[in-house]
Order: structure tokens, then sequence, then C-alpha cells
């Protein structure tokens, strides 16, 4: 996607701004003065969303024979998160400054003074380890270094469907925190309804929700958000062999989405959970720096095992050539979809220098652009030419999402198209009306060409690879 030298990583305000301005993304509840870390996406956005779904879609289930989809429902039995471990396990540690009362994420905090906490600590091993830096640490919201101990604070989110006692802590039921475990205790079903054997995949892409503490980096941390899974059931033989396959497809995924390399890097977690055989994150060069984008892990017969345990229901896998029977391990690839929006805006986003003023263009790939095709009459005053233009938008809406723009000058009509990324612009001008010609314009070279109206469509389609 970045093509040129002023493809620099924008900063997030850039973004923040670009996506309030231009639709693709808004902060929630605005007029009651906003809720924090959840968003709201517009058309731009909501087109994006499924471009990016569609996206993983296509690579993880349409072009697998050995992965299948999965929708299951938000709310489970709260076993399930007795069973996975959420319920006693799924905590960050929290503090709060005793100056300006910001609650912080302690294992943040750390590594500001380069100290990776384990994710595994209990709460006295990471209070010990805060107490003797306490002082080192800076309050990210007023700079002052006066916290509160650290606590372990439950991320999952209770809410109190069914409970019809008033007390939402009386057998709480969670919204999921994570889709994955929907796919677990699946697995049976699946296995006894379509013709998948070990090894085979369960994709699933939906909401899941966590009560995260600190959530300042827009759409990259939210209390809401998308989440795209696929958990892979194998051989325990084959679990390694199946993972590096995985962190290979996974690597290549974003290569091919157009993602400049440099700015993804592996990092290797290495204090690891005690079930877990290896654990990498791909992580991508956000606007504040590294992070986590996608977690691709080998669990191990973690998950299955538990089901098994809490459930009492047998979860072995029989093989029916060799008759081995055994807990099948698991390797799955984690993402989320706010992440890639980001990456993808942050990726795509250019700068440019021409005729003496700055040019915003987005360069995804076609195949992920909100709009594909624009429709420009070069004036508004040629009933011909409104009447050629309009024609042309219902015909190739049909194929692809195409905005009609008649409003201001066409050179602003191809900047705001730039902004929000549309690869073609059409133009029907006063040529057309005498050869039945248009203009497509080019979002990245900004070069035209002139094609038939006969020939658009197939022209269209031919550009966009659709
Ligand atoms: P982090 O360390 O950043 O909190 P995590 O390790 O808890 O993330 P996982 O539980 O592995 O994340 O979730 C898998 C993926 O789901 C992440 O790689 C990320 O893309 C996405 N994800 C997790 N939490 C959030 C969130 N609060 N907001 C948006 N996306 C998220």
């Amino acid at each position: 996607m970045r093509q040129n030298e002023n493809s620099v990583i924008p900063s997030l305000a850039t973004i923040v701004s670009l996506c309030k301005r231009r639709g693709f993304v808004f902060p929630s509840s605005e007029i009651y003065d906003g809720f924090a870390a959840v968003y709201d996406y517009g058309h731009y956005g909501v087109e994006l969303v499924s471009a990016v779904k569609r996206e993983w879609w296509k690579v993880m289930v349409q072009l697998r024979d050995d992965i299948v989809g999965l929708d299951s429902g938000i709310f489970m039995s709260p076993r399930i998160w007795e069973a996975s471990g959420h319920v006693a396990g799924f905590s960050d540690p929290l503090a709060e400054c005793k100056e300006c009362n910001a609650r912080v994420r302690v294992d943040h905090l750390l590594i500001t003074i380069g100290i990776a906490a384990d994710e595994k600590m209990s709460e006295g091993e990471i209070n010990a380890l805060f107490r003797e830096n306490k002082d080192k640490v800076k309050c990210p919201t007023c700079g002052k270094s006066n916290f509160t101990e650290a606590r372990q604070f439950n991320l999952l989110v209770k809410s109190n469907l069914g409970n019809f006692t008033g007390d939402i802590n009386k057998d709480p039921v969670y919204l999921r925190g994570e889709t994955c475990q929907g796919i677990y205790v699946n697995y049976k079903n699946v296995l006894a309804s379509s013709r998948v054997k070990v090894p085979f995949g369960i994709a699933q892409i939906g909401k899941a929700f966590r009560n995260e503490i600190t959530a300042r980096q827009f759409i990259f941390r939210t209390r809401e958000f998308e989440q795209m899974e696929m958990q892979y059931f194998v051989h325990p033989d084959q679990e390694m062999a199946e993972y590096e396959k995985l962190r290979q497809a996974r690597w290549d995924y974003y290569r091919d989405l157009g993602f400049n390399v440099s700015n993804l890097r592996w990092y290797e977690h290495e204090k690891l959970a005690f079930y877990a055989k290896r654990a990498y994150d791909i992580e991508y060069r956000f606007p504040f720096g590294f992070n986590e984008l996608e977690g691709v892990h080998a669990r191990g017969d973690y998950d299955l095992s538990q089901h098994a345990k809490h459930s009492g229901v047998d979860l072995t896998y029989l093989d029916q050539q060799t008759h081995e029977r055994y807990i099948p391990h698991i390797i799955e690839s984690s993402v989320g979809v706010g992440r890639t929006f980001l990456a993808l805006m942050c990726e795509a986003y250019c700068e440019e220098k021409i005729e003496g003023g700055t040019r915003v263009v987005l360069r995804f790939p076609p195949k992920m652009a909100p709009v594909k095709v624009a429709v420009f009459p070069l004036v508004r005053n040629r009933p011909e030419i409104v009447e050629i233009a309009s024609n042309v938008h219902k015909s190739l809406r049909r194929q692809f999402m195409c905005e009609f723009d008649d409003n201001g000058n066409i050179g602003k009509r191809y900047r705001r198209q730039d902004e929000i990324g549309t690869p073609y612009c059409v133009t029907v001008d006063y040529t057309t009306i005498d050869d039945r010609t248009v203009t497509i314009r080019d979002r990245d070279s900004m070069r035209q060409e002139r094609v038939s109206l006969d020939q658009l469509e197939a022209c269209l389609k031919t550009k966009l690879a659709i």
C-alpha cells in the first residue's frame, strides 16, 4: 500500500480526525458526553469493516477444505467461563493514581521503564514488583508518581440476563470475553454434522466484551469489539508442525493484503501460560509503537480437556483409520477487526504535496476500499451530461459500491474520493456527448484514460480485480 516516500506512519490524532470527519468512526454516545472505550462505525467504516471480515473469511474458510464456519451466541452458560479459567483468572493488574484518580494498568506502567510483567503473576507478585518500582513510573494523565497498591481486576463483563433477583452478582451471566469458547463447546456438534476430520479448523467472527481498564488508543483497545478467530484441531504429534504452518500463513496474509512487512514483526511470549506450547503475536507499528495485532498460539489440549472435565462430556476424538482416541490439541489465530481496521488505515494513509497543496490519500488495495468507484458529471448544468452520469452510476452500483457526486469543482471531488480511498473515479464530460467515452481516473497515479461507455464496466472489473 505504501508506495512512495511520503508514506510515513501518521499520528493517531490524524487518523482519529480523518475517521470522524469522513464518517469512518464516531465516538460513542457523543451527544451525551461520550461513552468510554466504545466506538460507532459510520458509512465508510461499515464498508471497511465488512471488507476486513470478508477478506478474512475468504482466506480462512472459503479457500480452505479443512475449515468450517460458526456463529455462536454472545451469551453462553456461565459454566463455560469457569471451565476456561476466565472467572478466576481473566484479569489485569490495576492501580489508581492518588493525585488524579486515573486508573492505570500496572503492567503498562512498568513497561514504560522497561520491565515486562508476566501475565500470569499473582496479585502478590505483581504488587511486590510494583512496590519496588512505583516511584519510577509516572501517571500518564497527571505525570505524578503517587499510586495505590495494585489489585487484579477481572475483565469479564457481567449481565443480568435471565436473572430476576435484582442482584447482578448472584449467578451472573457473562457477555463473552472471547469468541473461541463458543468454538470449543461446539467442537462435537461440528464433528458430528460436517465431514471434517482432524486436522480441521472452526472459524468465527463476532463481538467480544471486556472491561478494559485503560482504553486510550482509539479503536485499538475497546470494551466492545469484534474478533476473528480460527481454532485448528490437530493430533498432538502434529501440533508444532501445524503451528509453524499457521504462523507462516498469517504472516503471508498481511503481506498479501499489501502491508509493508517492515511495519510488522513477531513477538514471542517468553513466559507462557502453563498449558501453552508456544505463543507468538504479530505486532504492527501503530502510531503509538509496535503493538499486538494478532495472536497465533499453540494451546495444547487445555481447552478441550477443561470443557470435558467441567461438562462431564467426552470430548475425545476417534481416528476412524488408526482407531486411536485422543483429545485434539489446538492452535489458534485470533485477531481483532478494529485493530486490523486501524492498521489498514495507517498503512494506507499518505500525504502528498501536489500543486502547492497537500493531497491526503488512502491507498487501500481495491478489494478493501469502502467505495470502489465514484461517478461525476463534469458540470451540473448540462442535462445530457448529468443524465449519462446518473445512468452510469445506476448501472455500476449493481456491481460495486459506487458513489455519485456532482457537488463542487472536479478537483475537490477527486480529493474527497482520495481521502476515503476510492480507487477509480469516472467522469462524464462534454466529449461523452459526442463519442460516448468517459474518463477513468486512477487514485494512485492520478492519471486519466478515456474508455468507451460500452467497455466501462468490464474495464473497471479488470482494474478492481473483481
Ligand atoms: P492485549 O494484550 O493487547 O490486551 P490480548 O493478548 O488480551 O490483547 P487476546 O485475548 O489474545 O488479546 O485477543 C486476540 C485479539 O483480539 C488481539 O490480538 C486483538 O487483535 C483483539 N483484541 C483483544 N482485546 C481487544 C480490545 N480490547 N479491543 C480491540 N481488540 C482487541
